[in-house]
């Protein structure tokens, strides 16, 4: 559930109108709740309560802004970073070195110098090459670096294939039936205390049946190491719930997947670590545009909005659906294509969808944009980058400026030798 809803005939995050705040900072414009992104953070808490020991890394790329994540540190939140930005951006927003994670396929060696300085809490290793390198770097600093090792457990996770992570074909973890040997190897490092596996096989998980697989999968290989005389104390399940993008969609619940979890992982004798981004920052956004105009089509009309594929790329990216609304709804509807100015085809949000009916100036709403929008928005076409703005009951802020091309601009530079 989320708390953008219509009062008094338009459209409010918790009770602020969206026609105010886009008067006062402009379109297009992410909007959060901080009501939805607390009650997500407890609500998935809660999901695993019957769980001995948690530890929640939320994960960061799905929403990155300074404020969200300062909200969630305050829940006892986490951070899960696959960068060096985003662990600053954690530690920022008063999260503890312990409590970040630090996943990610190609951190560099710049990159694991900066976390073990950091006093980062977790490395989940991608490769055994990894390891060796980062052991090298723990051992030049006099420490030990805590780490994980990212297994591919080979399970379909049966959403979109740019978002599918647990497959052989895909580039992350190592390969189940190598994994028991490289940990074996990777915990005779000096430099290395290895203490668990990681898995993450995907995002927008609609379907519970390929996670409980994956994790029957890493409970045996757990068995395994302990049997080889490896100790094992914590197991990271990554993240990927998917989330309701549509009024209709029927998806697995936090209290699902915790009770499917604690069917696989009740008796492990581990602390479970999880990573879940979208699911706790999904519905808790939205993004707020103005109509420029509507065109004319051969079939349909366009509805030519203000917002485009650089400041919501997932339509574009993913083919996804992000459900539009008019803010000030009159009632009537009309079928029609929304696209965004960009000069590309796939900057496309809809087509032949059945709409509230929307003329030239009015505002409306992509729901469900809080995860994988502005975090994912650039300046394509020389457009500014999208402004941010939390709403907290009657009172909201700005915790993401608009940063106007002029500023962009500003950074660019033309040798001498050119004039
Ligand atoms: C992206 C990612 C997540 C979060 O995925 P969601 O679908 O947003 O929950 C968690 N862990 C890792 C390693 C990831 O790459």
């Amino acid at each position: 559930m989320d708390h953008f809803a219509n009062t008094g005939g338009e459209l409010h995050a918790e009770q602020v109108p969206l026609a105010a705040i886009a008067r006062e900072v402009g379109t297009p414009v992410y909007v959060y709740s901080r009501a939805t992104l607390s009650r997500h953070a407890k609500v998935f808490r809660e999901a695993l309560s019957a769980l001995p020991k948690v530890h929640i890394a939320f994960a960061v790329k799905s929403n990155p802004n300074l404020a969200v994540l300062r909200l969630l540190a305050k829940e006892g939140y986490g951070a899960d970073v696959v960068s060096e930005g985003e662990m600053n951006r954690a530690l920022a927003a008063g999260m503890k070195p312990e409590d970040i994670v630090f996943s990610g396929v190609g951190k560099t060696r710049a990159e694991l110098i900066a976390a073990l300085r950091a006093g980062i809490g977790q490395f989940n290793l991608e490769s055994e090459e990894e390891g060796v390198e980062l052991s090298e770097i723990a051992v030049d600093f006099g420490a030990r670096a805590v780490c994980t090792l990212r297994v591919n457990p080979d399970v379909d996770a049966r959403t979109h294939a740019k978002i599918s992570t647990g497959k052989a074909e895909n580039k992350f973890g190592v390969a189940y039936d190598r994994a028991a040997d490289i940990y074996v190897r990777l915990s005779a490092l000096p430099g290395l205390d290895m203490r668990g596996l990681a898995v993450h096989i995907g995002s927008q998980i609609s379907d519970l049946e390929p996670s409980r697989q994956a994790f029957i999968k890493m409970g045996a290989l757990m068995t395994a190491l302990r049997e080889k005389g490896q100790s094992v104390t914590h197991m990271d399940l990554g993240g990927g719930l998917g989330v309701p993008y549509k009024a209709d969609d029927v998806l697995p619940t936090p209290a699902d997947y915790g009770r499917m979890v604690s069917d696989v992982a009740q008796d492990w004798g581990v602390t479970l670590m999880f990573e879940p981004g979208r699911v706790i920052t999904g519905n808790s956004g939205v993004l707020v545009t103005e109509v420029v105009r509507v065109k004319q089509g051969t079939d349909k009309p366009w509805i030519v909005v203000d917002a485009a594929m650089n400041d919501l790329a997932r339509p574009a990216m993913y083919d996804a659906w992000h459900d539009f609304a008019a803010v000030k709804p009159s009632g009537e509807s009309m079928i029609a294509n929304i696209v965004g100015p960009i000069c590309e085809s796939s900057d496309t949000f809809a087509m032949a969808r059945d709409i509230d009916a929307v003329k030239a100036g009015d505002l409306a709403i992509f729901r469900t944009a809080g995860a994988y929008g502005a975090t994912m928005a650039n300046t394509y076409n020389s457009r500014p980058l999208v402004p941010e703005v939390m709403v907290d009951g009657d009172r909201w802020a700005i915790v993401a400026n608009r940063i106007e091309p002029a500023a962009i601009l500003a950074a660019e530079q033309v040798p001498d030798w050119l004039d």
